[in-house]
């Protein structure tokens, strides 16, 4: 469904992305591995529009869509659910979930409202919340319901446990697996490997900005020899 090649992505002088492929299929999960450093977030950022590469190709279905910005990608089924969560925190949940909606039409957007809430339920208790007053587990869920409000094909997901409890993490990555399940297919980026590795199905392992190793990841999990190479430079 979204087929990255040879991605390429400078900042001046520093060669942050040097070649990476990956892809993302209908109802799996692809989690992309790799230390500080490692190009994982810029890649993502690359894909999704909101920083130039410096060449390259990423595919959705087939067709090209790098250097589309980051707005049309969302029209065309790609949202990405950003590091540290980003959502407006003066906003009501309710709110925040309708600035997720501006690509659909308004009777679409009430439907999927009311099924986002059935489906995090801890949402609906909160809709006349502001977003800031809700824990970060709470907020997680938000961007993940955020981001469903544009039904979406392929969802790009960075760290998204990043700064949660350790048993939101868990809980956290339920729903990443629920979010697949339904036929989306994620690109998730993930510093916890070991949370992330039990839900994922395919692995890419990056280092220093560029595809060290690629599997499914039964096999990440039981080739222990990389998961020290990889444990080691985290
Ligand atoms: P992290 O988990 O820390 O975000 P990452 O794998 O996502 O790591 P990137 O943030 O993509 O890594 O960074 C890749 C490389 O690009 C690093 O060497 C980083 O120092 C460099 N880099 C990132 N952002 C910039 C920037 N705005 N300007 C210059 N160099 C940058």
């Amino acid at each position: 469904m979204l087929e990255v090649n040879d991605l390429h992505v400078s900042y001046g002088a520093v060669n942050a992305v040097r070649g990476v492929s990956m892809s993302a299929s209908a109802g799996r999960i692809t989690l992309v591995l790799g230390s500080n450093g490692a190009g994982k977030t810029t890649s993502l950022r690359a894909i999704h529009g909101l920083l130039k590469a410096r060449s390259g190709s990423v595919k959705l279905d087939g067709k090209e869509i790098l250097g589309r910005s980051a707005h049309r990608q969302v029209r065309q089924g790609v949202v990405m659910v950003p590091e540290g969560r980003r959502i407006f925190p003066s906003l009501t949940v309710e709110e925040n979930l309708r600035m997720g909606a501006y690509t659909v039409s308004r009777p679409d957007a009430q439907r999927t409202v009311a099924g986002i809430y059935e489906k995090f339920p801890i949402l609906s208790e909160r809709r006349s919340m502001p977003g800031g007053l809700l824990s970060g587990g709470e907020q997680q869920m938000l961007a993940f319901g955020r981001a469903m409000m544009s039904q979406p094909k392929v969802v790009l997901l960075d760290e998204p446990s990043m700064g949660l409890a350790p048993g939101m993490v868990d809980r956290v990555m339920s729903r990443v697996r629920e979010m697949a399940d339904t036929g989306i297919a994620v690109l998730m980026v993930e510093q916890n490997a070991d949370a992330a590795l039990a839900v994922a199905d395919d692995v890419v392992l990056v280092q220093r900005g560029e595809v060290v190793w690629t599997g499914t990841a039964e096999n990440a999990q039981s080739d222990t020899a990389l998961v020290h190479a990889f444990l080691g430079e985290a």
